[in-house]
């Protein structure tokens, strides 16, 4: 990708006010040569944040953190050095120059260009309609139903692509656009003779953006209960790659910088209801599972995900899943405990912004949310229950380092068996680990935003990884019964097996 001239760069740096930039985000007082404030990024009580507005440095001297203008706006915006500068010029009205460019390259970028400004310009029209259009009342008002202000609705550019066959395809061509340009910005589908037509019909269309809040795509909600996919995103193409971005992003950046957390819901309308509701940190799953570049999108975006998905199956199966694609990168993963039945949106509308905010802010650490659905699904009214809520438990809570959350955790788990905490610590310490967890579940249909049209997935497995594991154990005693008979006899079968199917056959074999 071409790069911007250092020189253009560097004209961009000398109009770009440095006092009126910083002083945006936290209120600056002259001293001397430089200007202090309380620092932006870190917690603090007197000011030890400093701005020189000449040379349009920052330094903290509480923090250390500190750079050019540049940086400044990477770190309280959440972009990346071209995105920074591309900001800035924008906001400035300073025209960048590019390098040189090889003429492929420069064609690839006029090509892409123009298909980003056909997505725009659809985006208005899709607007436009939903506003306007006598056929768009009835999606009018599905959206005030759920409690949406016009106001929040024309900021995300929420719209209504009509029912005829070719609205955009028609304007399109001539406004000057190809059947190609179009099939390439994922706006027309084909049907089995080759016919071309607009993809999307009688939906409500919520614009897929870039960090910048350029339109890459739409997701689309059904209106009519008979159309299939209740949700339809773009299709893979040249500028939209499903699974990269995450919705709202753009909208929810400098918030989300701005406070160190970013909230996760599912929906288009939990994303707009939440920001309603006054948390601008709120962004959307866009109708996949979450996936490694969406995960690199958030942990670029603050430190803390606070995940405000459904309280069913699925949202918590996916909560499970974004943990195991969170391992092992600097992100902190909070559950926020919604009531089940209830999506955020539901809660904005039903019990107003103040319930959501207070939910948000109850949030548990993801291991705490663990614990909890451990004990919630297990059946403590027997020995065996509780065997299996211990073997359960132990690969959660043995291997935290010890702290006040382990202790904490442990207790709680305790109190919920009925035993001390040092009896449930030694049971911890003696059960076997799972063989391996369930497998994470695709929570949604690719095109589904909530997989809604999807029918309920069977609850669970028939039989849980513990016995699983026995299953296969007792497999391979029948198949070489002399060894296995002598393996069985060295067990203290009663402890050792958590299925009492498996028990029984196990004592049938010996
Ligand atoms: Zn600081």
């Amino acid at each position: 990708m071409a790069l911007y001239t250092d020189d253009s760069i560097e004209r961009l740096r000398q109009t770009v006010d440095m006092a009126e930039l910083v002083g945006a985000k936290t209120e600056l007082k002259r001293s001397g040569q430089q200007m202090m404030g309380i620092c932006p990024f870190h917690d603090e009580r007197s000011p030890s944040f400093s701005v020189d507005p000449v040379q349009k440095v920052f330094h903290c001297f509480g923090c250390g953190e500190g750079g050019d203008l540049f940086k400044f706006v990477q770190l309280t915006e959440g972009l990346n050095f071209r995105e920074a500068v591309e900001s800035l010029s924008d906001r400035y009205g300073v025209t960048m120059e590019l390098t040189e460019e090889d003429p492929q390259a420069a064609q690839r970028r006029e090509k892409r260009d123009r298909l980003l400004e056909l997505l725009e310009r659809t985006a208005a029209f899709y607007v436009r309609n939903l506003w306007e259009s006598p056929e768009a009342e009835e999606s009018r008002q599905y959206l005030a139903g759920r409690g949406l202000d016009e106001a929040l609705l024309r900021e995300f550019r929420v719209g209504y692509a009509p029912s005829a066959w070719d609205k955009v395809l028609v304007a399109s061509r001539q406004s000057g656009y190809s059947e190609a340009e179009l099939w390439d910005a994922g706006l027309t589908a084909k049907n089995q003779k080759g016919n071309v037509y607009d993809r999307f019909r009688r939906r409500i269309t919520f614009p897929l953006c870039d960090p910048r809040g350029r339109v890459l795509g739409f997701g689309a909600r059904a209106v009519g209960a008979d159309q299939q996919p209740k949700y339809l995103n773009s299709s893979e193409n040249v500028v939209f790659h499903k699974g990269r971005q995450v919705y709202a992003a753009d909208l929810a950046r400098a918030a989300a910088a701005k406070s160190g957390e970013v909230i996760l819901c599912e929906g288009y309308t939990d994303v707009i209801a939440l920001h309603q509701a006054g948390l601008r940190n709120t962004v959307g799953l866009m109708g996949t599972a979450l996936t490694e570049d969406q995960v690199s999108e958030l942990a670029r975006m603050a430190p803390v995900v606070a995940l405000a998905l459904d309280a069913d199956s699925a949202g918590q199966e996916a909560m499970i899943r974004a943990a195991k694609v969170a391992e092992g990168r600097k992100l902190e993963l909070r559950v926020v405990p919604l009531p089940a039945g209830n999506d955020p949106a539901d809660i904005v509308q039903q019990e107003g912004p103040e319930a959501i905010t207070k939910l948000v802010a109850g949030s548990v650490p993801f291991v705490r949310f663990r614990v909890d659905r451990a004990l919630l699904l297990a059946d403590l009214a027997t020995a065996e229950g509780k065997d299996r809520a211990v073997s359960e438990l132990a690969p959660i809570i043995t291997p935290l380092p010890a702290s006040a959350m382990r202790d904490e955790l442990t207790e709680l788990a305790a109190a919920a068996l009925g035993v001390s905490g040092a009896k449930l610590t030694e049971w911890l310490g003696r059960a076997r680990p799972l063989a391996a967890s369930a497998p994470p579940a695709a929570t949604a249909t690719e095109d589904g935003s909530k997989g809604e049209s999807q029918p309920p997935r069977p609850a669970a497995t028939v039989i849980d990884p513990g016995a699983r594991v026995e299953r296969a154990f007792l497999v391979q005693c029948l198949a070489d019964p002399g060894v296995g008979r002598e393996a069985l006899a060295a067990m203290d079968l009663e402890a050792d097996f958590v299925s009492p199917v498996f028990l029984r056959a196990a004592q049938l074999i010996l």
